[in-house]
């Protein structure tokens, strides 16, 4: 298990604990001066970071690795293997220990969200969305009661979904038709939700429903529905172009009866949940897809090195150096925003337009970067005696969940408007 010793970001010192202040979205310069910032390249991490970085890095290559192949083509993470992913700490990163987690930090989620990534952006799906969403929802808004039977497993033995998109809901989320139709202490869900990630294997939903729809966005709650809660049926997994061992499956909803003990958090705020956790969840998605791209440049570069044409190595050739030089950089700045923008929600800064940035460039930059890497292979990049094609076929889903990259243009749009506003 990774320990709590791995909790000190080294440059943001809090001064103030604030501690998570999961939706708070708005910057202002006092906000900021709440924080002792300290001097230092963002890429310079401290010694537990870099400790915790390699292990799971160790962890990946050991016991990932071996498994890509085989998951990409069966569409399935063996149960040994994601037994083992728990057993090594990875689905509990920042939740207390008191639950059975390592209470680290968020940056450091980030960082072994980037390491598993490198390896296989599948398997990563799973331990991102529980770490991002599944234990932090519970963490913060969980009662006594839920965190005891919901949070305490989920290090150890229990992966949880996140259900919000439906067939007619996907960017326009709060659009959702799933209604929660109340009878006495008792609340019955209706409806159907679509590309709900680990929907195979996990062991609870956290269900975005509408209580009142005569209140619009504001009937929306969210609640905690056991996987063998009578009514609840897993569709089958969609056949993907990447990330095929993530499974990704419609889930229905035919009469649900579920207690009002089981809402999460306070009824009707389940579109602030969602907001607010989706936002940081973004950060996650972009270390994912940072380490992705690095992890197909990994598997690329050693080849360009070593390929002769024309006599000479294809690194040799002025119009290779630059084409590489380029994506290296792109994936670097990328990594960069993706580091500030976790430092700052670590910190509890307004993160939201960072999380949106990084997001969106680390999706865009992914894809280019991945398509580069076929360029430089040459015909056998196309093929899948190479792992390259693979990244290429995992990235592209960046540009989609979570957001899709226009509706990151527009989040970060709306930040613009409001500073002009504040400004001109
Ligand atoms: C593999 C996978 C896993 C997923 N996992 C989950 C999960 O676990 N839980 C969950 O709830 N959801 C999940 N999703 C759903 C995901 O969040 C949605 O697919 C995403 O939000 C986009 O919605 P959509 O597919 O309906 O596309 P649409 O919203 O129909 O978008 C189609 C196109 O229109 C553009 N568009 C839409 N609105 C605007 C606008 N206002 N301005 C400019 N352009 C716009 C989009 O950018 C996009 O290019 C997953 C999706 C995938 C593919």
């Amino acid at each position: 298990m990774f320990q709590k010793a791995f909790v000190q970001p080294n440059f943001i010192k809090s001064l103030q604990c604030v501690g998570s202040k999961a939706f708070s979205s708005q910057s202002t310069a006092s906000n900021e001066r709440e924080y002792e910032i300290l001097q230092g390249p963002l890429d310079l991490l401290s010694e537990e970071e870099i400790m915790f970085k390699d292990s799971v890095a160790k962890f990946a290559q050991e016991n990932i690795a071996p498994f890509v192949k085989e998951m990409d083509k069966t569409g399935i993470i063996p149960d040994a293997l994601l037994k083992k992913v728990f057993e090594q700490g990875l689905m509990g990163v920042e939740v207390p220990t008191e639950y059975n987690g390592s209470e680290s930090t968020f940056f450091n989620t980030c960082l072994m969200i980037e390491e598993i990534a490198k390896v296989d952006m599948g398997i990563s799906v799973i331990i991102d969305i529980q770490n991002t969403l599944i234990n932090n929802m519970l963490k913060l808004l969980g009662t006594a009661e839920q965190k005891e039977k919901y949070l305490k497993r989920f290090p150890v033995d229990m992966a949880g979904s996140f259900c919000l998109s439906e067939a007619e809901s996907g960017s326009d989320a709060f659009a959702l038709k799933t209604r929660a139709d109340q009878e006495g202490e008792y609340f019955i869900l209706n409806g159907s939700k679509l590309w709900i990630s680990n929907a195979n294997v996990a062991g609870v939903f956290l269900v975005m429903a509408n209580a009142n729809p005569s209140k619009g966005y504001r009937g929306i709650t969210c609640f905690i529905v056991d996987r063998d809660t009578p009514g609840l049926t897993v569709g089958r997994p969609e056949d993907k172009l990447g990330i095929r061992c993530s499974s990704t499956c419609p889930v229905i909803f035919d009469n649900v009866k579920v207690h009002k003990s089981q809402i999460l958090g306070k009824l009707g705020e389940g579109y602030k949940y969602a907001i607010g956790f989706l936002n940081e969840g973004r950060i996650g998605i972009s270390s994912q897809l940072v380490g992705a791209a690095q992890g197909c440049l990994d598997h690329t570069l050693p080849y360009v090195h070593e390929r002769k044409q024309f006599g000479k190595k294809l690194w040799d050739f002025q119009g290779m150096q630059h084409q590489i030089a380029e994506m290296v950089t792109h994936v670097e700045a990328a990594r960069l925003l993706t580091y500030n923008a976790a430092r700052r929600k670590e910190a509890g800064l307004p993160a939201t337009k960072q999380a949106s940035m990084a997001k969106y460039y680390a999706a865009e930059t992914a894809c280019k970067v991945t398509s580069k890497c076929i360029d430089w292979l040459g015909g056998i990049g196309i093929t899948k005696d190479f792992p390259v094609e693979k990244y290429y076929r995992d990235v592209k889903v960046g540009t989609i969940y979570e957001g899709t990259s226009n509706i990151q243009l527009n989040t970060i749009a709306k930040y613009l408007e409001i500073e002009a506003n504040e400004s001109y």
